[in-house]
This record gives structure tokens, C-alpha cells and sequence, in this order.
């Protein structure tokens, strides 16, 4: 399969700061992470919040600058491009966020919040056009061309989300960044969204990042799944071997908090001892070291790297 975008050992920390004053620590947010999202698939990012997922989403994009590593999107490395080259990129990578209009203006009417995005690439193409490929995406989003007028409070939830939807597909990107895009919503109306993304990914063929703390959520939409813990990607594998058969340590008690269906195929339990501990100031060797229930002694002392088992399925822990 063919690869759109290849992250290679990248790192982001963050500085932090006591008042005005910066320190000498940072928040490991990225540690050297690699990973590679395949054309036309949806890669989930798990994990719990902190873990670093959706700033590995805003590295992606070009939000913010990667200290170490490189980005490759269709074979290019964008890491290093210059300011001006970014404009052709972001237009092929677009957000989906949880609530994106809570910073849009409460005054724009919904033909304008969608058409924005071609007014500012498109300066050229004439009111006419870019009218008629707001309504056509928003038929496609389930927003009937009678709403065009309204303004983003007189909608609720859900069709808030289709229109932001239709807002990222207007330039045709190729890949679609969702950020915890369900995450506010009704489980009703979440497996709605969802099917929605999965027409528009059929029909458009979109790649899609689906970042998301809630693992039901990334087991319905999800063809590969990477979970991460305190800025390292710990395993990455296809989606039935994540749920059916998970390797990692964190992975396993992550699982074990979500309901099967079928009483008998119940899943033991796993607590977890402990609080996540501070991303600035991480354990040593394997970070998950303090709060695993199958600790040995090399796991505090070596990080562990990421062995593949195969399949596609690989896994960051001294046990394999
Ligand atoms: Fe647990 Fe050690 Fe594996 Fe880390 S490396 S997950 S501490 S067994
Ligand atoms: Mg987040």
C-alpha cells in the first residue's frame, strides 16, 4: 500500500516556564515517535489525555515545528519547507476538532463559515462557483440547502460537526486530522458522524488521523491503530489484532475498561496502579514502568524499542 504520510523519530517538547521565567525542564510532549498513515486508511491515535496525540496531529499539519525527525506527506519532507510552500500543503491536510465553533465568529451564517476556506485559497473563482460547492457539500454533510443562512447556534451538535466536516472537505484534502471530532457528541449521534466520514471517505477517498481518547470510537472507524502513553507510540498494529489480541502491557488494561458485548467474552480487568506521572518529568527506561502490573528490572533501566511482531503489528516492550 502506499504511504501519505511518514513520520520518522520525531520529538517535540515544550518549554516550561515558573511565571515569566523559563526553566530547564520541558514537557516531553513527542518523544521520538515513527509511524506511517497508508493512503485511503484511517490510522486511530489512542490514548489517555496528555499522551501526546494531538500535538503529534498539529505536527502533521504544520501547526507547530517538530524539534527532531522528519515528516514525509506523499514523499515529500515537510520539516525544513519554507513558509511559503506550506500554503499548497495545508490545503491538503485539513482539522476536524470537538468543538470548532466555539472560535468561530457566532455571526457568520453557515454559507460563510464553509465558504471561507476557497475565498482565502481561491481569491479568484467567482461567488457563483464557490456557492455551488458549498451547497453540494453540504448536501453531501446532510445539511439541506434551506439551513444556508443560519448561524452556528440555531444547529445542534451533530449538525455543528457536518458542517465543520463540510468546511475541511471544501479545498479537497487529502487528509483529514479528526481531533477528539465526536468526543462532545451523543453515542447516538456519534455513530452518525462516523458513518458519515466513512461515506465521505469512500466517496472522496480521504486519509484519515482519527484522533481520539475514546477506544470504542476508534474500534468503529479505525483500519490501524497506534496507542500512545507519555509521548512514545507503544504499539501500533491493524485494528483486530489491537482489540482481539493487544501485546502492550498499557494496551491490555486500556481494554480491559471497555464493555464487550458478549458476557463470555468478558475481559479481566486491569487496574492500574497509580497517577499517569508528569510528561516533564517521565520515569526512566520504559516510561510505563511505575504503573505496570508485569514491571522486571531491565524495564527501569532500558527503553525499550519497537520490536515488529509481523502483520504489521509492533509492539515497544521488553517482554517481546
Ligand atoms: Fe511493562 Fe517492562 Fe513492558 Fe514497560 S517494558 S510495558 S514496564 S514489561
Ligand atoms: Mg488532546
Amino acid at each position: 500500500r502506499e504511504i501519505l504520510v511518514d513520520v520518522k523519530d520525531v520529538q517535540k517538547y515544550f518549554p516550561l516556564s515558573k511565571g515569566w521565567f523559563k526553566t530547564k525542564s520541558y514537557v516531553r510532549a513527542v518523544d521520538n515517535i515513527s509511524f506511517s498513515i497508508n493512503r485511503g486508511e484511517t490510522f486511530g491515535l489512542v490514548g489517555e489525555s496528555g499522551c501526546g496525540k494531538s500535538t503529534t496531529g498539529r505536527l502533521i499539519n504544520g501547526l507547530i515545528k517538530a524539534d527532531n525527525g522528519e515528516i514525509f506527506f506523499d514523499g515529500k519532507n515537510l520539516l525544513g519547507l519554507p513558509e511559503k510552500k506550506w500554503k499548497k500543503y495545508r490545503q491538503k491536510m485539513q482539522m476536524v476538532f470537538q468543538d470548532p465553533f466555539a472560535s468561530l465568529s457566532p455571526r457568520m451564517r453557515v454559507k460563510d463559515i464553509v465558504m471561507e476556506p476557497l475565498t482565502i485559497h481561491f481569491p479568484k473563482m467567482s461567488s457563483k462557483e464557490k456557492l455551488e460547492r458549498v451547497i453540494e457539500l453540504l448536501g453531501k454533510c446532510g445539511i439541506d440547502e434551506f439551513h444556508l443562512n443560519k448561524f452556528p447556534h440555531e444547529f445542534s451538535g451533530g449538525q455543528r460537526q457536518r458542517i465543520s466536516i463540510a468546511r475541511a472537505l471544501i479545498l479537497q484534502p487529502e487528509l483529514i486530522i479528526a481531533d477528539e471530532a465526536v468526543s462532545a457528541l451523543d453515542v447516538s449521534i456519534q455513530s452518525q458522524i462516523l458513518n458519515l466520514m466513512k461515506d465521505l471517505q469512500d466517496e472522496y477517498k480521504l486519509t484519515y488521523l482519527f484522533i481520539s481518547h475514546d477506544l470504542s470510537v476508534v474500534e468503529h472507524i479505525s483500519d490501524r491503530v497506534g496507542v500512545m502513553y507519555l509521548g512514545n507510540l507503544v504499539e501500533v498494529a491493524p485494528k483486530s489484532k489491537t482489540f482481539n489480541d493487544p501485546k502492550h502491557p498499557y494496551t491490555k488494561s486500556l481494554l480491559s475498561s471497555i464493555p464487550k458485548p458478549d458476557p463470555k467474552l468478558k475481559r479481566k480487568k486491569i487496574l492500574l496502579s497509580g497517577e499517569i506521572p508528569s510528561a516533564s518529568n517521565p520515569p526512566s527506561g520504559c516510561k510505563f514502568h511505575t504503573r505496570c502490573p508485569v514491571v522486571m528490572d531491565v524495564c527501569k533501566k532500558k527503553v525499550p524499542q519497537a520490536v515488529n511482531l509481523g502483520e504489521g503489528h509492533s509492539v515497544a516492550c521488553h517482554l517481546y
